[in-house]
């Protein structure tokens, strides 16, 4: 069964269960995003994929919002690029992000970002702890100081990968990836080394050493093993 409802004013018809963010890329409108990643379960976590619906005061996360019959959808507007700037803003001032000694300055998905929404500066009190860096794995490391805790790292362990070694603790913006049961990456008995979560982190906080991010990356890599995966069931 399909769903007729507006996006951006643009009339799109799709099927019923859609999530908006999908609705409108499968209609070639863009939603930034960074927590989600096509092929694996959304999270709703980064809020920058946010619109507004209908006269509604509240913004929704548009990648965990179900389509619905005649629903009106706006992806852009000066509120909802300010609603961005700030979560930017947030992300930046909670864990160190300094663009010009980061691995991942010229492939960072949340530096586009800023570049994007015109965050040149950032509002709030910068808290930046020192997190542990693990660079025990024989080329993997990974440096929760340029984390943004979005999860697409575990998601891809556990969904993708199917070994569920990377995953959180702590709550909040006291939260950390860990290995395993908090050890040290080269202890992990469960890690194998694939280099997925590497490859869809958006940031510079899992990395090859001495491969240049823009190598590494993959963000269809998730999307890529479920169509292989999908085709191979239907033979
Ligand atoms: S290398 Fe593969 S198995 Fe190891 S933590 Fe990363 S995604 Fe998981
Ligand atoms: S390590 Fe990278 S992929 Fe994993 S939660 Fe942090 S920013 Fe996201």
């Amino acid at each position: 069964m399909t769903v007729k409802l507006k996006i951006d004013g643009k009339d799109i018809e799709v099927l019923e269960g859609t999530m908006i963010l999908e609705a409108a890329r499968q209609n070639g409108i863009r939603i930034p995003t960074l927590c989600y990643l096509e092929g694996l379960t959304a999270y709703g976590g980064c809020r920058m994929c946010m619109v507004t619906i209908g006269k509604s005061p509240k913004p929704f996360a548009s990648c965990v919002t179900p389509v619905s019959e005649g629903m009106e959808v706006i992806t852009d507007s000066p509120g909802l690029r300010e609603y961005r700037r700030m979560a930017v803003q947030f992300l930046l001032s909670e864990r160190t992000h300094i663009c010009s000694v980061c691995v991942a300055n010229g492939s960072c998905e949340l530096q586009e970002l800023a570049n994007e929404l015109g965050v040149d500066h950032v509002a709030f009190e910068r808290e930046w702890p020192r997190l542990d860096v693990d660079s025990t794995h024989s080329f993997l490391v990974m440096d929760r100081n340029r984390c943004i805790l979005c999860t697409r790292c575990i998601r891809v362990c556990d969904e993708i990968e199917g070994v569920h070694t990377l995953d959180l603790m702590h709550r909040g913006k006291e939260s950390q990836v860990i290995i395993d049961l908090n050890q040290e990456w080269k202890e992990s008995s469960s890690c194998t080394s694939c280099r997925k979560c590497a490859k869809v982190c958006p940031v510079g906080a899992i990395y090859v050493e001495g491969e240049t991010l823009s190598i590494t990356k993959d963000d269809q890599i998730a999307r890529f093993i479920m169509e292989r995966r999908e085709a191979a069931h239907e033979e």
